[in-house]
């Protein structure tokens, strides 16, 4: 072109999908200026072929882009893991678009993993920005940063939930075409389902796991032979499965039923702090809790809500033992970190410290059991069974031991002057003057109607001789209406060979002898004449 010729600028507009959607721009020398006809000549044919180029291009970069995002699938389908998941994401943008940054934005707190581009997702349920936008509707939405970037916020939404955002940022100048927004948010969308998959796997294992430590937990409460084993168990499940670093274990006392009055016992299987000054403050706290019917105690930052007392543990959890609607104890779980127990932790605990309630009720009430089989209803001395069984017991590991077989005298009468009540609380009196003149070791029993029996291990036949005397003696003076006894005393050692039954005999053939003498009186067997 040279210096001197007139130059024109032609501009020709382009058809490629539509109507004047792009333009040639051409510079022509005057002189050789040519007709209209070629320039639309240009334009007729050089729209349908920039118009295929572009489309061959385009299939091309979809097709690399849905193969990427079959594999991201069939990836997702083979994982349960979330970190995989947002690991395949990232790698997946970053590969196709290298000159954007992608951040996660995650519901999940505490999820930090190296090299991954995760922030927290704070959001403000009643700001209308972008993010919480998106993560509310979940559509994906569009912001401007600041005037020369830009965001895009695809949610990553499950079937259930949505479970955070991923973020697009990208220079103001680089324009994203409807395929690749629709790219990025499939890739979200089928992330989100992966996410979800990944957590309801990852909960119902650990609903398995919790579940399996319950049946094995309760298995084993169930074999506990006894309170104390009962909670030292459960103090080692809690130490070893949560962590705890104190476990404490309240029982009220169960005769008292009155909610305010109640008076609780601290185990002693309960760990150490629970002895201390604090740890005696702490459990008042939690029974001025369940004075007030409040049963979730679960705190993350107990010095912070209750910081007139410093104890050093932030994280509580405590639940009541309830049976029958009524709180029979409590178990307090503490650890000094905040926040350090889950609520998951938290319902596992309840669980548990709800079968533990039912084995100190079942324990409680075989103890009552045995009471009730070891006693006599009408005077509350031991029954004959346990008697004889106990005799059994020391004729085998004692030395030497004596038995006293006692009778009222005239019974008959009594119950005929006085009616049979009366007798009954005449065997009452007896039964009560032979409790207070007794030793601890001595076991009086119940023989049977108006017989009443003791026997006194590691006693002489002297020795047993004054008791029965003392018993004949006060009986006679302490009874209203009056009655008097007749008692057989019979003595076993390593000479007189001892078996339950001869001494029984013994005892009795001495009580008859009583008898005959005219009442009121004690005869040792060895008054009997054979
Ligand atoms: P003895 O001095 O010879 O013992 O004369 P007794 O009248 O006591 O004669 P015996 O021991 O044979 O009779 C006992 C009577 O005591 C028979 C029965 O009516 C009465 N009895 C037995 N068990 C009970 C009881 O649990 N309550 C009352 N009220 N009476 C009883
Ligand atoms: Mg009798
Ligand atoms: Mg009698």
């Amino acid at each position: 072109m040279s210096s001197d010729t007139a130059i024109s600028t032609v501009i020709i507009p382009l058809h490629i999908k539509k109507e004047n959607d792009g333009f040639i721009l051409l510079i022509v020398d005057d002189d050789s200026f040519p007709d209209s006809d070629f320039f639309l000549e240009i334009a007729e044919q050089t729209g349908p072929v920039i118009h295929t180029l572009m489309s061959y291009c385009q299939s091309i970069d979809e097709e690399v882009k849905y193969e990427r995002l079959y594999q991201v699938t069939s990836k997702f389908h083979s994982t349960m893991n979330i970190e995989d998941v947002l690991r395949e994401v990232i790698k997946t943008l970053t590969d196709l678009y290298p000159e954007l940054d992608f951040y996660l934005l995650l519901m999940q707190d505490n999820l930090q993993i190296e090299d991954l581009p995760i922030k927290e997702l704070i959001y403000d349920r009643y700001e209308k920005d972008a993010v919480t936008t998106a993560f509310l509707t979940g559509q994906i939405q569009f912001e401007d940063i600041s005037g020369d970037t830009a965001s895009l916020y695809a949610p990553l939404v499950g079937r259930q939930a949505t479970y955070g955002v991923l973020q697009v940022l990208k220079p103001n100048t680089l324009f994203f075409s409807e395929n690749d927004i629709e790219f990025i948010s499939i890739l979200a969308k089928t992330a989100g389902n992966a996410l979800e998959n990944a957590r309801l796997y990852q909960q119902s294992q650990r609903y398995i796991t919790d579940l399996q430590l319950i049946n094995q937990s309760s298995q084993a409460l169930n074999s506990k032979r006894t309170l104390s084993a009962t909670f030292t168990y459960l103090e080692d499940l809690m130490i070893s499965k949560f962590n705890a670093e104190e476990v404490g274990f309240i029982l009220y006392d169960e005769r008292n039923n009155q909610q305010d009055f109640r008076e609780y016992k601290v185990l002693k299987e309960s760990t150490s702090f629970f002895s201390t000054k604090e740890g005696k403050w702490f459990l008042s706290f939690l029974n001025s809790k369940v004075k007030q019917n409040i049963h979730t105690i679960f705190i993350g930052d107990f010095n912070s809500t209750h910081s007139d007392h410093d104890i050093p543990y932030q994280s509580v959890m405590a639940v009541p033992m309830i049976h029958d609607e009524k709180v029979i104890g409590f178990v307090a779980v503490l650890h000094p970190n905040e926040y350090f127990f889950s609520f998951e932790t938290y319902k596992l605990l309840q669980s548990l410290v709800q079968h533990s309630a039912l084995t100190v009720i079942n324990y409680r009430l075989k103890e009552e059991l045995e009471q009730l089989v070891r006693t006599d209803y009408l005077t509350k001395l031991y029954s004959r069974n346990y008697l004889d069984k106990m005799m059994n017991k020391h004729l085998k590991v004692g030395k030497h031991g004596t038995f006293i077989l006692m009778d009222i005298d005239n019974f008959k009468q009594i119950n005929d002057q006085y009616g049979h009540d009366t007798g009954d609380e005449i065997i009452c009196q007896v039964a009560e003057i032979i409790r207070k003149n007794i030793r601890a070791n001595d076991i009086a029993a119940r023989w049977g109607g108006e017989e009443l029996a003791i026997y006194l291990p590691n006693t002489t036949m002297k020795e047993a001789q004054h008791v029965a005397e003392r018993l004949v003696h006060t009986v006679s003076e302490k009874t209203y209406p009056k009655v008097t006894i007749s008692c057989g005393v019979s003595y076993w050692d390593d000479k007189i060979h001892g078996e339950t039954k001869s001494l029984f005999l013994r005892a009795d053939k001495a009580l008859y002898l009583a008898k005959e003498k005219g009442k009121n009186r004690v005869v040792k067997e060895n008054e009997i004449v054979l």
